[in-house]
């Protein structure tokens, strides 16, 4: 074979001909476009992988340029999972990218994971910020039978982990719920938004995680990371744990068989995020008509339509003056000024629609 882009990587022995190849064939998804799946992203479709579904519900912003590495200056406030697929077709063309701009929630999980193929994806990375969703994808990962890399990062301390199947086999997992039974209060766990985080903290845990993703496209089981690994970038500290004795022979997901995050009614309607700001999700599905909504909205104050979302804020109404309006294809809002669910959900049936 010439001296193609992989020639490198082809030379590795673990990897060679026949394992680039399997990478050109695989599929990862990777839930959540911030600074974790940013930098696993880079590094996957630099390695070859033949198709990355990104999906991410949030824009970029300023705060997010120290370590989200995908994103530059010019692309903030537009949507994360476009911003990373644009970035990486100019990082390499032969990946193919499905941005997904959505909320990963029990709604539309399933239908996300298999979107680009058809299939169940080969590996599923996480890149997401809150435990309820990484319970959401381990319910997916299990159902699903595909290896879950775990993955967070808050302040100076990154944590990584490969939950593999077969889950539920005595020779197989743990899963996530093995080794973490439910998911911390809402609130109790610091976030990146409250401790800040150290960027160089990401490029550790990405760089640890998705060499695991490269070892399982390329069918290297043996090779995995058989352990949590924790550590403090700052306080120099680190330790591993094995996870084979974590596997828990009676954990309601991966022994007992209940997917209570996958199977779950659909998310709260309406959630704090971030600073100031609430999510609040359509009831219906079948999404909306974007330039009739601006069309609607005309009267309330400036809005502009861009080629995936409505923005703008509400000018001169009495009570809602200034509140912020960023509004999707799917009917899902971030809506800005506030920080009360009740008040953004009427705010949401008032200008949007019900
Ligand atoms: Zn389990």
């Amino acid at each position: 074979m010439p001296h193609d882009r992989y020639h490198r990587q082809r030379l590795l022995p673990g990897i060679g001909d026949a394992g680039q190849q399997r990478l050109t064939e695989s599929h990862a998804l990777i839930v959540g476009c911030g600074a974790l799946g940013c930098a696993a992203a880079d590094l996957l479709a630099r390695a070859g992988v033949g198709t990355l579904t990104l999906v991410d519900r949030d824009l970029v912003e300023t705060t997010n340029l120290q370590r989200q590495v995908l994103f530059d200056e010019s692309q903030v406030g537009e949507p994360k999972a476009i911003a990373a697929a644009e970035r990486l077709a100019r990082v390499n063309r032969g990946v193919r990218t499905e941005p997904v701009i959505a909320d990963f929630n029990p709604t539309n999980a399933r239908s996300i994971a298999t979107r680009a193929t058809g299939g169940a994806p080969d590996v599923i990375l996480d890149g997401t910020d809150n435990f309820e969703t990484r319970f959401l994808v381990n319910d997916l990962a299990v159902e699903s039978g595909v290896p879950y890399l775990y993955a967070g990062a808050v302040g100076t301390r990154g944590m990584v982990a490969a939950f593999r199947p077969p889950f539920g086999a005595r020779e197989g997992g743990p899963c996530l719920r093995c080794v973490f039974d439910a998911p911390p209060p809402p609130g109790s766990q610091p976030t990146c938004d409250t401790a800040g985080v150290l960027g160089p903290v990401i490029s550790i845990v990405a760089g640890v995680q998705a060499g695991e993703a490269i070892k399982v496209l390329t069918g290297a089981h043996d090779r995995v990371r058989p352990t949590l690994l924790e550590f403090d970038a700052w306080a120099n500290t680190r330790r591993t744990i094995e996870l084979a004795p974590m596997r828990d022979p009676a954990c309601a997901c991966c022994v007992r068989g209940s997917l209570d995050y996958l199977d779950a009614p659909a998310d709260q309607p309406a959630t704090i995020c971030g600073r100031d700001a609430v999510q609040v999700l359509p009831t219906g599905e079948g999404g909306i008509d974007l330039a009739a909504l601006a069309e609607r909205l005309r009267a309330h104050g400036s809005f502009e339509v861009t080629r995936f979302l409505l923005r703008g804020a509400v000018e001169g109404d009495e009570t809602d003056d200034r509140i912020g309006l960023t509004v999707f294809r799917d009917g899902r809002a971030l809506i800005s000024g506030l920080d009360d669910p009740v008040r953004a959900r009427s705010i949401y049936a008032k200008y949007i629609g019900a």
